[in-house]
Parts: C-alpha cells; structure tokens; sequence
C-alpha cells in the first residue's frame, strides 16, 4: 500500500484515485477548487482532497492528471512541498515536451500515456475500470533510475491496463500516427464537404451513413483537443501528415492514369496491413 497523490481530480485523475483506492492505496486528491474537492471526497476518489499543495508531503507518488499546458506550472508549483524521494509521473497525452523539461526539473520523474478515456471531462466523469485492457505507456529515459520504473509497473497492471515502456519520441511518433493523424484527416474530409454545390451537399448529407459516420467520428470531437494534438505533437504530427499526403498523392495517381491493377494491389495491401492495429476488433 501507497500513499498517492494525483494533482488534478478530472476524468483521468479521479478515475486514477477511485482504482487506486480500490486497490487498498491512500488517495490524497488536490484540486485547484474546494468543491472539486467535495465532490472528489463524496464520490470515493480520494481519502483526503485539498486545494493546498502541503498535502502532497505526505506522498510516495505523485500522478500529475492537469490540462497538458498546466503540466509543467504544475510540478513547479508542487516541488517546493515534496520528499526529494517521490515519485513523479504525469498522464499528459504527448511526451517528449513534458519529458524533457519535468526531468531537468525533478530527477524521479517518469512520463505516463494512460490510453484510455471517454467524450466526457471534469469531476463527474470519473470512472472505475477507465484503463482496464487499455494501453498504458511509461516513457523512461537513458537517466531514468531504474527504482522508478520497478515502482510504477506493477501500479499500472494493478489498474488492469497494458503496460508498454519506449522512449518519448517513439511514443509521440506512434500516437501522431494512429491518433492524431486520423483527427486531422477525419476533420479535412468534413471541412471538404464545404466543396459541394447546394443542390449536393443536401443530398449528400440525407445519404451519409456508416462510412461516413465511422470516418467522420473523430474529426467532429473537441476542438480543443485536436489543436492541443497539433501544439504539442506538432513535429511528429507534421512528418505523419506529410507521409499521408505522399499516400494520397499515390492513389489520386492511380485513379488519374486508370492504374486499376495498381489500385487493387494498394487495397489488397491495406486490407491485410489492417489487421495488426485493431487486432481485438476483427
Ligand atoms: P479533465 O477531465 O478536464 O480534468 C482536468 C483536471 O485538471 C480537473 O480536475 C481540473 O480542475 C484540473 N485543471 C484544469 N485546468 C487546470 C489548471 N490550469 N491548473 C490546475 N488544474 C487544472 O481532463 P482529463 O481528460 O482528465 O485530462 C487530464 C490529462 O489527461 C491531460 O493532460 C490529458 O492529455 C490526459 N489524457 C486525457 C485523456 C482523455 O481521453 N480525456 C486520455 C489520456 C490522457 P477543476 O475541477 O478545478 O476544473
């Protein structure tokens, strides 16, 4: 048993302390706001919750679980009031930004993706079981001290998640690839639909179904979190797209020229290619 503090008592935070405490670990949640606090008590997400930051001397082990901007203000404001010995990690959904400046600034730190999550923010959505068979990713460094690591694996399969280890960068070029690309492209194939003369676009719209809805689903999400994506991906992001574009390009040509044997090589190549990455689906 543990004593935890997760600074940011939202979605993942307080989903974070209702498993944790389910796991018999001492839950001290702090909130920028006493009513946060309140509700984070009333819904079992915490023993103890505060806005003040003098409660995380107690902790062994810290989940940073903030906006990714308030991320790094956070740890900041939090150093003065630690044990040089705890445990930092953070759930921030983009790593090598948040990596390289949080361990400069505490040497037990050690980045977290927890892959999970629901349309739903704050408080409220909170939830047990969020990570259970959900890809949870550390992110340890070359001077990452190994006491860290061996600490915080057994907690994340203690959530039930997956637990996968790789670099920053390797985190970040994956999750531009599989995650924030497909919100780029879905949100360019509805911003294109714009192109559509007035007698079309409203048919076009009566016959929309599956297809467009399966492929339009997250490019219609948060605004926030898709610029949020772009801000602090933005390189890895970059490079993905520039790969789709060449992708594109590829098969625009082949129905340009009527390369029909081109094409169904392509699609046969992607029909199999699939598989791998949504292997639990089919
Ligand atoms: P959320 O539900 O909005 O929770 C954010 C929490 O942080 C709230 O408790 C909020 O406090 C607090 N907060 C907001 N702004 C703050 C600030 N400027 N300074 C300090 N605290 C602040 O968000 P979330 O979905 O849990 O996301 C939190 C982190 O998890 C992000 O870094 C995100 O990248 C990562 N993540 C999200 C998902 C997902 O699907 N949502 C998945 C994986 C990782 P109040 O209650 O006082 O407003």
């Amino acid at each position: 048993m543990s004593r935890i503090g997760i600074v940011g008592l939202g979605l993942i935070g307080g989903s974070l302390g209702l498993d944790l405490r389910a796991q018999g670990h001492e839950v001290l949640g702090i909130a920028r706001r006493r009513a946060t606090c309140d509700r984070a008590l009333k819904r079992g997400i915490a023993d103890h919750s505060a806005t003040d930051l003098t409660l995380l001397s107690e902790v062994d082990l810290i989940f940073l679980c903030t906006p990714i901007a308030a991320i790094l203000p956070t740890l900041e404001q939090i150093i003065p009031h630690l044990h040089p010995d705890t445990i930092i990690t953070d759930v921030a959904s983009v790593k090598t930004p948040i990596v390289t400046a949080a361990t400069t600034l505490w040497p037990y730190f050690l980045g977290g993706h927890p892959m999970a999550g629901t349309e739903q923010q704050g408080v409220e959505a909170a939830q047990r079981d969020l990570f259970q068979n959900a890809p949870y990713v550390l992110t340890p460094t070359a001077a990452t001290p190994a006491e860290i690591i061996a600490t915080l694996t057994p907690l994340i399969g203690q959530l039930q998640a997956r637990c996968y280890h790789c670099s920053p960068a390797a985190h970040d070029r994956a999750v531009a690839s599989i995650s924030h690309l497909p919100v780029m492209l879905s949100a360019s194939l509805i911003a294109c639909q714009d192109t559509l003369d007035a007698e079309t676009l409203p048919l076009a719209q009566a016959l929309a179904s599956s297809g467009f809805r399966d492929t339009s689903r997250v490019g219609g999400g948060n605004p926030e979190l898709g610029v949020m994506m772009a801000r602090y991906n933005r390189a890895a992001l970059q490079a993905a797209l520039q790969s789709y574009r060449q992708s594109l390009d590829r098969l625009s040509d082949q129905i340009e020229q009527e390369d029909w044997a081109g094409l169904t090589a392509m699609l046969q190549q992607t029909q199999t290619a699939r598989r791998p990455f949504v292997a639990e689906d089919t």
